[in-house]
């Protein structure tokens, strides 16, 4: 059986890269980071809990891709630059058959972003999996959920639905090809953090926020936040590529209400349109534009002839009342 210590020395510890900004990583009683000068830190955690946020018995390597990628995208959703990022777990029993995958799955990721792991915690208990992640932006250069201004252009990175459309087909509440229900499957075990993108878009997007909840949910706390409404344009959300092979009413529920997605939404200027698609080329992403912010309080929805659609949308939320 592995010692706590065994455990973290041989899946967690691993020495900084050198030349990057860990001065000192796991094995100490602080970690050390050295933000560049004229940067503030951008700080998220996430907590990923087994029975609400996975299946029990997840696929181990997807798991560990999946808690840090969730957490990247807070980076990306800031125009943050990942620098490290501290774990707290807590396993009900040290399996190397499950550990080795999870640490795998996470660290390839943590390598792709040069995001280090550089400390944590560790414990005996029900599976659970919190990330604390940490980046920098230049002082005042972050891109707020506050910062939407009235015609201001919509924008949403990727495509959207994916994900949830493979969790209606895990719970059969519709039936999918297999090999549809797989590539789906993918969205939603694998997601990819735009954090190239957020990079690209600092100083061209106003605000921003990662889609997890769903795009109306989200795109409402912008709203909120900034004292502005917004009407988007439901038939030219990007829906995925799965999704798009369903019937018109799931693709305007699932891209709107769906969850699970990790993508950005985000606002810009008119005038800035050109250097949003470059951005998005730069960081190869597709964007799309949705919407537009407007000073009318509250979220309006038209079709494409736009003509306003009532459509009735839950985001996600854990303490609502069904
Ligand atoms: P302390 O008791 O001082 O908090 P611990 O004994 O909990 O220290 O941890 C020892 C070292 O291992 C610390 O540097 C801590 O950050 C690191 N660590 C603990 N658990 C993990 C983990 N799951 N992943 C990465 N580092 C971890
Ligand atoms: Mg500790």
């Amino acid at each position: 059986m592995l010692s706590e210590f065994d455990l973290i020395a041989q899946y967690f510890n691993r020495p900084p890269r050198a030349g990057g900004q860990v001065a000192l990583g796991v094995g100490d009683d602080c970690a050390l980071i050295a933000p560049s000068a004229g940067t503030q830190l951008a700080i998220s955690s996430d907590m990923l809990v087994e029975g609400r946020h996975f299946f029990p018995g997840a696929d181990p390597r997807s798991l560990g891709h999946k808690c840090l990628a969730v957490n990247l995208s807070d980076l990306a959703a800031m125009g943050a630059k990942p620098l490290g990022f501290m774990l707290a777990l807590a396993l009900p029993e040290a399996r190397p058959e499950w550990l080795a995958p999870f640490s795998e799955g996470m660290l390839a990721l943590a390598d792709l972003h040069q995001c280090e792991l550089i400390g944590g915690d560790t414990t005996k208990g029900p599976l659970n999996i919190c990330i604390t992640i940490f980046g920098e932006v230049p002082n005042d250069g972050a891109l707020r959920r506050d910062a939407a201004r009235p015609g201001d252009d919509i924008w949403i990175s990727g495509s959207l639905g994916d994900a949830r459309l493979a969790l209606a087909g895990y719970r059969n509440e519709c039936m999918l090809p297999p090999a549809t229900l797989s590539a789906a499957g993918e969205r939603m075990h694998q997601p990819a953090p735009r954090v190239a993108l957020g990079l690209a878009l600092r100083g061209i997007a106003r605000a921003a926020i990662d889609i997890s909840d769903g795009l109306a949910g989200d795109l409402g706390h912008i709203l909120k936040r900034s004292s502005v409404g917004a009407t988007l344009f439901v038939d030219d959300l990007p829906a995925g590529p799965m999704l798009r092979t369903q019937e018109r009413n799931l693709q305007h529920s699932f891209t709107l209400a769906g969850g699970d997605d990790y993508e950005l939404c985000f606002t810009a200027p008119a005038d800035k349109r050109d250097e949003v698609l470059a951005a998005g080329h730069a960081a190869g992403t597709a964007v799309t534009r949705v919407g537009i912010i407007e000073p009318a309080l509250g979220l309006r929805l038209t079709d494409a002839a736009g003509a306003p659609l009532d459509l009735k949308l839950a985001s996600f939320d854990h303490f609502a009342t069904p």
